[in-house]
């Protein structure tokens, strides 16, 4: 694999670092009804009886519990990178602490569904997904709270 030069989201504003390399989730919430949306959105409110259309930028928990979790034994189908040779990975939905909102994400490596549990604290963190063009792309995932 080519070394990366410089990183970037794999996605654009969905999560942010602060000074500390802390990340969290950038998420949306309707003013008017108080209810939250991810992955962040600028109108719309989600909730069928408020006729909010305006929704505002704000962070997101960095942590919360472990509602669900799976373990990806297969390779995902082109045009999809995966590693060669695949890893297994795991998947979590984690429910944010403050916002009750259940967001999935890939589980850090060398943590696999048998090292999860329902209900354990998890924490949002980053890591490379994959390298394009020298480009290292970089995404939210979960890890077990420290
Ligand atoms: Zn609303």
């Amino acid at each position: 694999m080519p070394a990366a030069t410089r990183q970037e989201p794999a996605i654009e504003g969905w999560f942010a670092t602060d000074e500390a390399s802390a990340a969290h989730l950038i998420g949306s919430k309707c003013p008017r009804c108080g209810t939250y949306v991810f992955p962040p959105r600028a109108n719309n409110c989600p909730n069928p009886a408020c006729d909010g259309d305006h929704l505002e930028s704000v962070p997101l928990s960095r942590r919360g519990t472990l509602w669900s979790y799976t373990e990806n034994r297969y390779a995902p189908p082109p045009p999809y990178p995966a590693t060669d040779p695949f890893e297994p990975f795991a998947v979590a939905a984690v429910q944010l602490a403050d916002e009750g909102l259940i967001v999935l994400g890939k589980v850090v490596d060398g943590t696999l569904a048998t090292d999860l549990r329902i209900g354990m604290e998890m924490e949002l963190t980053t890591m490379p997904l994959f390298t394009d063009d020298g480009v290292e792309r970089i995404v939210y995932g979960w890890r077990i709270a420290s």
